[in-house]
């Protein structure tokens, strides 16, 4: 495909490639890499994520495939402060399969032994082989898709996993080397008390893990979960319970030691993922495989979500997107208001101000006010001309955000 594709304005091209999007970025600036892999043993019937079952006869020509896309993002990447594989569930790839896409990641990427390596790990597929090569290749850390301890709950989450699988996995990851461990846990699940919840929290502790991931259970649409509850065939939990269950991971985990950086991640000092704080942040990373999405140059993009497609169209390695969205100083003052104020660390207010100005000075006056009703309400707090969440907000994150969005409308 001749350069000059580069030149189109992103609505006439008949198809969008990543490549129109990639060369604009400034390598400098691009310090994070994500990689989807798009297969599953099962489907667990909450989940929304792009992965297909039954595909096991394309592990190596999707592996060869997104070999030649790593190959093309490259050279607009600085040195690698993170790098993210996900799912999926990456731990599904054959060894070989991980041999060449750790060879391509060290032959294309300056990976250091500062770079953040994290391989997403379903606690089914851990194998100590596995694990050795991943260290091997680099990986320092895993995040192990726990979601519950309890067997009753996994089974209404319908995932394929047994409880004791868990301890498993994550002392085999321990014992090949891989320092840092992460479990997401899942709470608000149909049946669950909250006593069951305090043993989940409880048990992820005394694992030795050193970040928790902690969601509630939500109900996506078209997923398997979501048509059971249309049928009648689960019942959701009471908010209150909900609630409950919220504020009790908040207080069991700080007195265990760690700190909620995140709305919903906790990590010992020192330990947070740095890769989901560059999402957080604003900052900007690359996109490989199915699905996955970028943020790069003030672009926003997707990959095609769909395999076929990214197995069969290329230009020059680089994959299709949809749903690119160009650069917009609006957008950008909005998604950082939306994720920057579920970090603890908060946002600037002189930053906010600045960018405020820039895209709507008219409406500063009102924004400040809004800031001003937040606080006398307990949702934010103000620190060091740093604005968070205060300790009732934290419960409504999202709707504090949208009440200082709309006062930008
Ligand atoms: S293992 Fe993870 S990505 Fe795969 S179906 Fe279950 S929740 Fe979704």
């Amino acid at each position: 495909m001749p350069d000059n594709t580069v030149q189109l304005p992103f609505r006439q091209r008949p198809a969008v490639y990543a490549d129109a999007i990639v060369r604009r970025c400034r390598s400098d600036l691009v310090r994070s890499l994500y990689i989807h892999v798009p297969f599953c043993n099962h489907k667990c019937h909450y989940c929304d994520f792009y992965s297909l079952v039954d595909t096991q006869g394309r592990f190596e020509a999707f592996t060869a495939r997104l070999i030649r896309e790593l190959g093309a993002l490259a050279p607009a990447a600085g040195p690698l402060r993170t790098l993210f594989v996900g799912g999926g569930t990456p731990t599904l790839l054959p060894i070989d399969c991980w041999k060449h896409l750790l060879g391509c990641l060290h032959g294309c990427f300056q990976l250091s032994h500062d770079t953040e390596f994290t391989v997403e790990c379903n606690p089914e597929t851990a194998e100590a082989a596995l694990f050795e090569v991943l260290v091997a290749g680099g990986v320092n850390r895993i995040s192990l898709g726990a979601q519950s301890f309890h067997l009753q709950h996994l089974a209404t989450l319908d995932r394929v996993h047994r409880p004791e699988s868990l301890p498993r996995a994550l002392e085999m990851a321990r014992a090949a080397g891989i320092k840092r461990r992460s479990v997401d846990l899942i709470y608000a699940i149909p049946g669950q008390t909250l006593e069951e919840w305090r043993a989940d929290l409880q048990q992820a502790i005394d694992l030795g893990t050193d970040h928790l991931s902690c969601y509630n259970l939500t109900y996506e649409p078209r997923t398997a979960l979501t048509a059971r509850l249309e049928r009648g065939l689960v019942r959701p939990i009471e908010e209150e319970l909900e609630v409950a269950m919220f504020e009790l991971a908040g207080t069991l985990l700080e007195d265990a030691g760690f700190v909620r950086y995140e709305v919903s991640n906790y990590a010992r000092p020192g330990q947070e993922c740095r890769h989901n704080l560059a999402y957080w942040r604003q900052e900007e990373w690359l996109a490989a495989g199915p699905s996955a999405s970028g943020h790069a140059g003030g672009f926003r993009w997707k990959n095609t979500p769909h395999l076929d497609t990214y197995l069969s169209h290329e230009i020059e390695g680089f994959a299709p997107v949809v749903d690119v969205e160009e650069p917009d100083a609006g957008r950008a003052l909005r998604e950082r208001i939306m994720t920057g104020l579920r970090l603890r660390e908060g946002l600037d207010r002189a930053d906010l101000q600045a960018r405020i100005e820039c895209v709507c000075p008219q409406k500063c006056g009102d924004f400040e006010a809004r800031v001003t009703d937040l606080i006398a309400r307990g949702w934010l707090v103000e620190e060091a001309s740093v604005i968070r969440l205060g300790a009732r907000g934290i419960l409504f994150a999202d709707g504090a955000a949208s009440e200082l969005m709309l006062s930008l409308v």
